[in-house]
C-alpha cells in the first residue's frame, strides 16, 4: 500500500490467532497481532510504524500517570461478503481525537496519517475480523502525555498507538438505571467532551455504588441543577417520547457521540422529529405516568443500542413499556447493521473500505 507516509512494517513472527477462540470472545481481553504507533517530539509525529502487539516500557515518572494526559477512541471494523474491510465512520473519530486533543493541550494527529495507519494495520491483521454476524473487530486508538517529568505543565511528548482485538457482539440485555443527583461525571467548561481517561475515572465509584443497589447504570444529570439529562453511563441517552425522539445537546459536559450524530441524522432521514435539547427529570417522570414515554436508551459504539428497561428516581422504580413501543429504536439499530456491513446503500458516507 503505497501512502503518503513511509510507514515502517515489523511483522510477529508468534501470530497468537490460531490460539484464539473466536466463538467465544470476551470484550476486551483479545487482541490482534499487530499495532501502529507514531511518536510526536521535537514538535512533529515521527517514526510511524505497525509493529507486534507488545508492553510499553516507561519511566514511573512518565508523564500521563500522573496528570492524566491521555485520550482515545473506540470504532469497529467488519468484513463484507467479498471479504472487503469495511470500517464505520473513522474520519469522524480522528476528527473526535483532535477536538479531545485540543482540550487536554494535546498535538493534533494528522488526519490523513491516521487513516493510513489504521488502513495498514487492518490490512496486515485482516483475519482477525471476525466473519461470524455480529462480531467485529474492535478498534482502540489512543495518545498519552509520554515525557519523563513530573512537573505540571503539558508533556513535550507523546505517543499515538492504535491496536485492535475481535469481540462479540456486545449484548448484556437490557438495563436498569438510576438517576444520579449527588455525584457528577463532568461540568460545563471541564473535559466531558473529550474522550479522556479521567472521565472515566470520576464514574466508577458511583457505577459502582448503583450496582451495589442492583442498577447497572446510571443516568447522569447535570451538575448545576440536577435537573437535567446528559448521559447514561458512558453512552449518550435518548427518550421517545409521543413518536418524537429526544435527546440532550452535546456541549462541553457531554459527549458527542457517532452512535447518537448516526441515529439522529437516521432518524431525520426517515421523517421522525428529533429534538437535539435540555430534557430533565421532570418531564421524563410525568411522560411516563402519562404513558407517553415509549423507549429510553442509550447510545455507543460498544452496544449501539441498550434498552433502559427500569428509570428509578427518588425511591421508585418507575418501568418503561418495551415490547412493540421499542419499534423505533429496533429499527434504528437494524437499519444501522445492515449499513455498516454494506448490505444497505451508504446514503450519507459513513462506511470507509479499506484500499488494498
Ligand atoms: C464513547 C462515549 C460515548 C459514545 O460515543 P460513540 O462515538 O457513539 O461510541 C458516549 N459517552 C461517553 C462518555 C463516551 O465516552
Amino acid at each position: 500500500m503505497a501512502g503518503k507516509y513511509n510507514i515502517l512494517v515489523e511483522k510477529t513472527k508468534n501470530s497468537k490467532i490460531s490460539e484464539t477462540n473466536f466463538d467465544e470472545l470476551e470484550f476486551g481481553s483479545v487482541y490482534a497481532d499487530h499495532m501502529f504507533v507514531a511518536d510526536y517530539k521535537n514538535d512533529e509525529w515521527v517514526n510511524p510504524r505497525v509493529v507486534p502487539f507488545q508492553n510499553l516500557s516507561m519511566s514511573p515518572a512518565t508523564s500521563v500517570l500522573h496528570y492524566g494526559q491521555s485520550i482515545f477512541e473506540g470504532m469497529k471494523a467488519y468484513k463484507n461478503e467479498k471479504n472487503e474491510i469495511l470500517i464505520f465512520r473513522p474520519e469522524a473519530h480522528a476528527k473526535r481525537l483532535n477536538r479531545s486533543g485540543e482540550r487536554l493541550c494535546m498535538p493534533e494527529f494528522p488526519e490523513d496519517l491516521f487513516m493510513e495507519g489504521l488502513s495498514l494495520l487492518l490490512k496486515i491483521d485482516e483475519a482477525w475480523i471476525p466473519p461470524k454476524p455480529g462480531n467485529s473487530l474492535y478498534i482502540r486508538p489512543f495518545m498519552y502525555a509520554s515525557d519523563e517529568f513530573i512537573g505540571v505543565r503539558p508533556s513535550k511528548t507523546y505517543k499515538f498507538i492504535i491496536f485492535t482485538g475481535p469481540v462479540a457482539g456486545y449484548y448484556k440485555g437490557n438495563v436498569n438505571v438510576l438517576v444520579e443527583t449527588n455525584y457528577v461525571r463532568a461540568a460545563e467548561g471541564g473535559i466531558g467532551f473529550a474522550k479522556s481517561g479521567g472521565n472515566y475515572a470520576a464514574s466508577l465509584l458511583p457505577a459502582k455504588l448503583a450496582g451495589e443497589k442492583g442498577y447497572q447504570q446510571l443516568l447522569w444529570t447535570d451538575s448545576k441543577e440536577h435537573k437535567y439529562f446528559e448521559e447514561s453511563g458512558t453512552m449518550n441517552i435518548m427518550f421517545q417520547i409521543d413518536g418524537k425522539l429526544i435527546t440532550p445537546p452535546t456541549g462541553t459536559s457531554i459527549l458527542a457521540g457517532i452512535t447518537r450524530d448516526s441515529i439522529v441524522t437516521l432518524a431525520r432521514d426517515w421523517g421522525v422529529t428529533v429534538e437535539e435539547r435540555k430534557i430533565g427529570i421532570d418531564e421524563v417522570i410525568e411522560a411516563l405516568k402519562a404513558g407517553k414515554l415509549e423507549d429510553a436508551f442509550g447510545t455507543g459504539t460498544a452496544a449501539v443500542i441498550t434498552h433502559i428497561d427500569v428509570i428509578h428516581y427518588n425511591g421508585t422504580d418507575y418501568a418503561l413499556p418495551g415490547g412493540e413501543k421499542r419499534s423505533l429504536s429496533e429499527r434504528i439499530s437494524a437499519a444501522l447493521n445492515e449499513i455498516k456491513l454494506g448490505h444497505s446503500e451508504d446514503k450519507f458516507g459513513w462506511v470507509y473500505k479499506v484500499k488494498v
